[in-house]
């Protein structure tokens, strides 16, 4: 920031970096405005990357870190309720701050600490307030993201929002379906992550924004059960096991796989989701972890599934977790590879030809050993092999 005040211009923290650090609280990641121009920010530093030029942003890497710095900007025409179009760049700082979603985030700071406080932003996290700057309505036509920003905030910060803001969002609601699934599904996670989850899930149901969010349109009871379970102890994959377990009814795998595909996860979030909700319904059918389904599930997929399964059943979660831990430590061998014996060896007792066959009895053998009905010992397992005519004396 010295380096540009040096070339004349003037650079600040801004948004999010800003707000958190007068709330004492975690900074996310750093955001820097300047009046210089990306051109001139590239000038100023010898190693810059172009992230997004078009919207005014340069990366500047500075002593092995790394800054996005962006321009002065106003975004003048909305199309379709989406982002902007084009951006315009300024070189006042108080435009950029006026077109930023909340006032809360609609302050700077320079490098001495100097807060710039145009839009009452500091009275506004004193009063913890959510308020759009500016006309609610307007803002959130604009960009009807900021509707589902507003609620994120409720629920990472605990903070309210404001009146004509509530309204301003319970009005515009229906254009959340104009907006890119991942710009949503980026602020549901943030709201699912926040302290203040529920609050903020119990707005999305109160304002009925919940019917413009993908696969959630019909699903008032599931979200009102989701609302009212403590999710604290849940981590984000287990969170979104738990809302799709009780929005909708899975009567078959692919019922899984649409809902997340849906809000556009990774696929190996998805696949991660989908082995605890199986496990759940398995669960569900089991008086207890065996052996057996602990080490196909793997502890960690075991655990979080336990976690749900006692949530959803009203009983308290840690000390089951602690003995599923003990069983799972105890456990003859944690993966395949330990297995004693290999298909090696199998080819060399049977003299026979490759084949599936091979993979089935390696199967087998380790069901038996996962389950303790043999020991992982080379010579008993052949000798278990030959007992049940799995390979023959002659072999
Ligand atoms: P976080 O702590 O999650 O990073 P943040 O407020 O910094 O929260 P970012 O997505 O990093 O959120 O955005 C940085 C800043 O850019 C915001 O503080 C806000 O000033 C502005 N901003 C982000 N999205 C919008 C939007 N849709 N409309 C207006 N301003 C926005
Ligand atoms: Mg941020």
């Amino acid at each position: 920031m010295e380096r540009i005040e040096n070339a004349g211009f003037e650079a600040y923290f801004v948004g999010g970096a800003v707000r958190d650090y007068l709330l004492n609280k975690q900074i996310n990641d750093i955001d820097i405005a300047t009046s210089a121009t990306p051109d001139e920010i590239k000038t100023i530093f010898s190693h810059t990357i172009d992230v997004g030029i078009a919207h005014g942003t340069v990366m500047v890497v500075w002593k092995n870190h790394t800054y996005e710095i962006t321009t002065f900007r106003t975004e003048s025409t909305y199309v379709d309720y989406r982002r902007p179009e084009k951006v315009l760049f300024v070189r006042e700082l108080k435009e950029d701050l006026k077109r930023r979603d909340f006032t809360i985030n609609a302050i700077a700071m320079n490098k001495e600490g100097r807060i710039i406080d145009f839009f009452n932003s500091q009275e506004a996290l004193r009063q913890k307030e959510i308020k759009t700057v500016g006309n609610a309505n307007e803002r959130f036509q604009e960009d009807a993201l900021r509707i589902m920003r507003g609620i994120r905030f409720v629920s990472t910060l605990g903070f309210q929002l404001e009146e004509e803001t509530l309204i301003g969002i319970i009005k515009n609601k229906h254009l959340l379906s104009k907006i890119a699934v991942e710009r949503i599904t980026t602020e549901f996670e943030k709201l699912l992550q926040g302290k203040w989850c529920s609050d903020a899930l119990a707005i999305l149901l109160e304002t009925k924004m919940y019917t413009f969010l993908p696969m959630l349109a019909s699903s008032k009871e599931g979200l009102t059960k989701f609302v009212n379970i403590s999710l604290s102890q849940l981590d984000l994959l287990e969170k979104w096991a738990v809302l799709l377990l009780l929005s909708i009814e899975i009567k078959e795998k692919q019922q899984i796989e649409s809902f997340l595909r849906a809000w556009k996860l990774p696929v190996k979030q998805i696949r991660h989701i989908q082995k605890i909700i199986y496990w759940f319904l398995e669960r569900e059918k089991m008086v207890t972890w065996t052996n057996h389904s602990l080490y196909f599930a793997t502890i960690s997929i075991a655990v979080s599934t336990e976690k749900i399964y006692q949530l959803l059943k009203n009983q308290e979660i840690n000390p089951n977790i602690s003995l599923l831990e003990e069983q799972y430590r105890k456990l003859p061998i944690k993966k395949k590879e330990e297995l004693a014996i290999s298909g090696n060896d199998l080819l060399l007792w049977t003299k026979k030809q490759a084949g599936p066959w091979i993979k089935e009895m390696l199967s087998l053998v380790e069901t038996k050993v996962v389950e303790r009905k043999i020991k992982n010992d080379k010579k008993v397992i052949k000798e278990w092999l030959r007992e049940c005519h799995q390979i023959s004396e002659k072999d």
